[in-house]
Formats: C-alpha cells, structure tokens, sequence
C-alpha cells in the first residue's frame, strides 16, 4: 500500500512502525473472508481491510479520531484471525493496538462510554477490586431494572457464585516432585483468582507432578492486556512493567527457564512485552528477555513429557481453540495431542477459526455483536455432541459457559486429571445435576 507520511509524523517510532505495516498491505482482502465482525455485519469497514484503511487515513493525515472510527476499531475483536490469512504478513496487532491508543489521546468519547470502559480498566484488573464488584453485582440484581442499560448488564452478566481465594495464588515456591527438570514462573493473572481458582490449582499440581518447580513471584499479577485493549497504554504498560520486575528479581534470585501463563491472552500479551518496551532504555532488554521466556502451558507441558496414568474417564471432548492461542500464538497442535495422550476422543469444531466473542472486555463493552458470535460458535460446538468442551483461556469458558450446559473446562484441567489429579469439578457438578 502506498502511503504519504510527513517526515515530521514518521519522527515519532509508532507512526514509523505503523507506516511499515501499512505498506506490508496489497489490499487483497483475504482477511475479510474470516474476519468474524465482516462475517456478521457485511460492513467493509469491520473488516481488517476496511479498518487498515480508516487507520492509514487517520494517521497518515494526522488526524484525530472521530466517532465512526472509533465506532469500527471498537468493534474489532483483536482475535487476530485476519493475521493467520493474510499472505503478506500484516502485523494489524501493532497496528491496531496504536491506532487505539491514538483513538484514546485524540477522541472524546460519550461520557458513558468513558465511565464505562474506564470502570473495566480498573476493575478487571485487581482481583480485590473485582472480587467486591462481584459481590456488590450479586446485591444489586434484585435492583436491575432501576439501573441504566449498561450497567444493568454488567450486573446480569456477574456469576451467582465466586470461588474463595486459592492459597496457590498466594506468592510461594511449589516443589517439583521427583528430581526438578525445570523452574518455571506461573502467571496467576488478575480476573482468573477470582473467578475461577482451580485453573491455577490444576496447573501447579500438574507442572510439579511432571517434575517443574512453580514460583508464584511476588508483584507479578495482571498482564495489563485488558487496559492495553481498551487503548489505555500507560495503564498496560505500568502492569506489564511490574512483571518484567517480578520476573527479573526472580531470574537473578533463583533462576528461572520460563514463564508459564495458562491464559492464552495473557500469553500473547506477555509474548508482546519486547515488543511494547523496545523503545524504553531501562527495560528493552529485560522485557525482550521475558517475552523469549513466555509459554502457553500447553508447550511446557508437551515439553515436560507428559504421560496419562488412565486416570481419566474416555470422554468426547470437542477442543476450542482460543484466537489467542491459534491467531495470536500460533499453537493449534500441543493441547490437542496432549489431550489425544490423555485418553480423550477430540472432536474438530467446524469454524474453529472464528472467535467465540469473549475477547478480554468485548463481551461487555460490545454484547451484541459477542452474543451473536457466541451462539454461531456453541451451534457449531453442539453439532458435535461433545461430553466436555476444552479451552485453554478463561474468557472463553465464561463466555461459551454462558449459554450452554454442557461442562466448560480448562486443558490443563483434563490433563491434571487424566494423570493422578481429583476429577474437574465442573464434571462432577454437572454428573450430579
Ligand atoms: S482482529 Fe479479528 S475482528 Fe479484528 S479485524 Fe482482524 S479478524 Fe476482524
Ligand atoms: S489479507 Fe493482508 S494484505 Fe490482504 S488486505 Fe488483508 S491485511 Fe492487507
């Protein structure tokens, strides 16, 4: 793609990396065909194509955003489905994450909607927070109907019941049994210790049991991917900052080989880190180094040599597989081969590229469009008749948990069972329903 970028623009090394991208784009529109707001909407202008062209003109002229561009990037999922089409490699995930952030600096948004996504950025985020707002949502539900529309489905959307807090989720050392092959750090994350514990449970019981030792480092926590979607930078990068210290102290402490994050946009968030600080003298190396060290668990897991001990009942699991692990991370075979070695029967989702419109926030801030996703992707889930649905991030669960009844788990919780680990408690649950 051509683009006419004054000097004066490309000075500033976003604008120079977002030039570099555009001109990466012929234009081909492959990406539109699975570009799953274009599938339901029809609009060029919620397609990665239409989007890449709102973003050049409103950065190559120099201009603020206004409200139907803010209208269209909101929209995007950032499932990165259109990164895994495109033939010419288009990063549209940098292109997109600055474009927000210009939509953030220069676009006065209703006020409504700034209270709205301003409340989410520091909610999510803190699990203490997060765990009170919940509880707040419970009281408030008998009210509903006196709030305003939004806030009224935030409150619908909260879970009727939380977890207690983990102990795992406290900072501590977890021994590896046997001799140590590994010292890994897990990414416990923000929203996951208060909604569901046993994903972090599973997680340490497996990696020691395969003979990891598993630091939950003291100051890490939220990946700040969350704020970094809704385009508040600074928020993102102070979150991000503080895990690249907490990782560091423990790298020079006790050493360490990975980090180990079990939510998938978590994940392609901390793989990101090198990138987000490439421009920062203090932490360009340590963030690069971070982001070299980051796995899924399901490619530490692959990596430790996993074997099943036929602890597990043979069910049909039908495996969905998150946008940020498939688009952002490109893993699509570890957890299924691992779930295959467990004993499981996989079942292959038809459309298994399309997001289930979970998204961090979006199935708040965009509950329309998300439902609409949701429904196509249990639709496609449900042909299948599966026993179990397996996914490998949080937000997922919740959100294709949200309309259906068949159990939703996490990977590692299957493989956790189906080598010595207690049954998921979402199979028993729904055993005895
Ligand atoms: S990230 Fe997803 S929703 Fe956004 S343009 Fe790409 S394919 Fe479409
Ligand atoms: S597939 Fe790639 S090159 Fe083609 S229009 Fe989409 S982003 Fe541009």
């Amino acid at each position: 793609m051509e683009t006419h970028f004054s000097l004066a623009a490309l000075a500033d090394p976003d604008v120079a990396q977002s030039e570099k991208i555009l001109r990466a784009c012929v234009h081909c529109g492959f990406c539109t065909a699975t570009c799953p707001t274009f599938l339901l909407t029809g609009d060029e202008l919620d397609s990665p194509r239409g989007r890449i062209y709102l973003i050049k003109d409103m950065l190559e002229n120099e201009r603020p955003a206004d409200a139907r561009i803010a209208r269209h990037l909101d929209r995007c999922l950032s499932c990165l489905s259109c990164m895994t089409t495109c033939p010419s490699s288009v990063h549209y995930m940098h292109l997109v994450d600055h474009a927000r952030a210009h939509v953030e600096k220069s676009f006065a948004r209703p006020l409504g909607d700034r209270l709205m996504r301003g409340l989410l950025a520091l909610v999510l985020a803190r699990p203490a927070l997060f765990r009170l707002s919940l509880r707040g949502a419970g009281l408030a539900r008998g009210l509903s109907g006196l709030l305003p529309g939004r806030l009224r489905g935030l409150v619908a959307m909260a879970p009727r019941t939380l977890p207690e807090p983990s102990t795992v989720d406290r900072p501590q050392v977890f021994p590896a049994q046997g001799a140590r092959k590994m010292r890994v750090a897990l990414l416990n994350g923000c929203a996951q210790t208060v909604l569901d514990t046993r994903i972090n449970e599973a997680t340490v019981r497996l990696l020691t049991r395969l003979g990891a030792e598993v630091v939950v480092a003291q100051g890490a926590g939220c990946c700040g991917a969350l704020a970094h979607h809704l385009g508040k930078a600074s928020q993102s990068h102070a979150f991000a900052r503080k895990n690249i210290e907490a990782w560091t102290r423990e790298i020079e402490a006790g050493g360490l080989d990975h980090i180990v994050i079990n939510t998938s946009g978590c994940g392609t968030s901390v793989k990101d880190y090198g990138f987000m600080f490439r421009g920062d003298a203090q932490l360009a190396e340590k963030a690069a180094r971070i982001s070299a060290m980051a796995r899924d668990v399901s490619e530490i897991v692959a990596a430790l040599d996993f074997r099943s001990t036929g602890n597990a009942a043979p069910l049909r699991i039908a495996y969905h597989s998150a946008c940020s692990l498939q688009h952002g991370q490109k893993i699509t075979q570890e957890p299924l081969s691992l779930l295959k070695a467990a004993g499981f029967e996989t079942l292959s989702v038809p459309e298994g590229h399309i997001c289930c419109g979970s998204a961090g926030s979006y199935n708040l801030l965009q509950p329309e469009i998300a439902t609409q996703l949701r429904d196509r992707k249990l639709a496609n889930i449900e042909s299948l008749a599966p026993q179990v649905i397996a996914a490998g991030n949080l937000g997922c669960m919740v959100q294709i948990g949200s309309g259906t009844g068949i159990p939703v788990v996490h990977t590692v919780e299957l493989l956790d069972w189906a080598s010595g680990g207690p049954k998921p408690e979402a199979l028993t649950a729904a055993a005895g329903a």
